[in-house]
């Protein structure tokens, strides 16, 4: 089959390639999807997709009237498409629904020891020389009171590691997760969980009922000094909110691997251009906020499943299978 990968960089090719072994036909380019770059998809059946390319009603429209048939996503998301369109028009969309959970929760884990360490600012000072401690305290995690909102695969590997670091663990999901209550954690409303959360740590979709979960009414019930972790959309949170809660230094610090406004700029080189967004820039000026480019997922195991599933969503299409990454057909 014919496949246009698009929004692709070297590491989607090498890891592409590698799983492919000749038995598909990839095309690639660095476009996103958009209305305009999806006529490159002409002579493709398939098109591989990206967390940030829009598949929206329009441009599934035009990628049917070109003959595209499938829509493979080599992402767990789907929060870019549209798939009641999808369905209509006839297109099979299909996900990576797992790969290493592991890779995700690490970051997260991640972004908060270096936040509450100060490793960040410690690697600029040491390689001048400069070994004094100011500025560098942090805290104990072991005894902290974690709360964990959405605990399906992701949010379970994070409790875990917690678990590890003598966290209590609270958690926040519309089904409760046996794998966590078997870690001990215990559930509560989202409203009770906040205000006892040392640590929040963002793991649920978004989706239109999540949207902006974290909001200047949810900020306010937030423990003081509380550290704030997202790495799963940028939509969940209301930024203006956030900055505003830094900006009365009600929050310890937050670590961001994903933003509202990420579209356009993330997984590119803009180190010598002029970014004219304001909300991170501001977000940039605490030197409690930590902003990675959407990278929890970028791990040599997670990248190479991706690409073997994505091989295998292509192969059960071109055989008229189902499996268990068909979100609509
Ligand atoms: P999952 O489906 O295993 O878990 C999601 C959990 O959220 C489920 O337990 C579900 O019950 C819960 N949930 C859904 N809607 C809810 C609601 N309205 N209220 C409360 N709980 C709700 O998904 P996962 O594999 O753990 O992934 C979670 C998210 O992480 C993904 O949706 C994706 O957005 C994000 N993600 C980010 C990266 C990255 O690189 N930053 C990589 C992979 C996934």
């Amino acid at each position: 089959m014919n496949v246009l990968v698009y929004d692709a960089h070297s590491y989607d090719r090498q890891f592409l390639d590698a799983a492919n072994q000749g038995r598909h036909t990839f095309d690639y380019t660095t476009s996103q999807l958009d209305l305009q770059t999806a006529t490159l998809a002409q002579g493709h059946a398939a098109v591989c997709c990206f967390v940030n390319d829009d598949a929206s009603a329009p441009v599934l429209e035009r990628l049917a009237g070109l003959g595209v048939r499938c829509i493979v996503l080599r992402c767990t998301g789907f929060n870019n498409v549209d798939l009641e369109a999808a369905k209509k028009l006839g297109i099979t969309v299909m996900r990576v629904a797992f790969y290493s959970p592991y890779a995700v929760a690490e970051h997260a884990v991640a972004l908060l020891q270096t936040l509450n360490r100060r490793t960040h600012r410690a690697y600029n000072r040491t390689r001048e020389f400069n070994f004094r401690l100011g500025g560098l305290l942090g805290r104990d995690i072991h005894g902290s009171t974690v709360g964990v909102v959405g605990t399906g695969k992701i949010g379970v590997a994070f409790a875990s590691i917690m678990k590890g670091f003598g966290c209590t663990l609270l958690g926040y999901d519309a089904a409760e997760n046996p794998a966590c209550l078997a870690l001990g954690m215990t559930y509560r409303t989202l409203d009770a969980l906040l205000p006892e959360a040392d640590i929040v740590s963002l793991h649920v979709p978004l989706l239109p009922t999540t949207r902006h979960l974290i909001n200047a009414k949810t900020l306010s019930l937030m423990k003081p000094g509380a550290f704030l972790i997202n790495t799963s959309r940028g939509g969940l949170v209301d930024t203006e909110a956030v900055i505003e809660a830094l900006r009365q230094e009600r929050l310890g610090g937050v670590g961001l691997d994903v933003y509202e406004e990420e579209d356009g700029l993330f997984f590119q080189d803009l180190s010598d251009r002029m970014v004219g967004d304001d909300v991170l820039a501001r977000l940039m000026m605490f030197p409690n906020v930590l902003i990675t480019g959407h990278q929890a997922f970028f791990t040599q195991e997670a990248v190479t499943t991706i690409a073997e599933t994505t091989l295998q969503n292509l192969d059960d299409f071109a055989a008229g299978r189902g499996n268990d990454n068909v979100l609509t057909r």
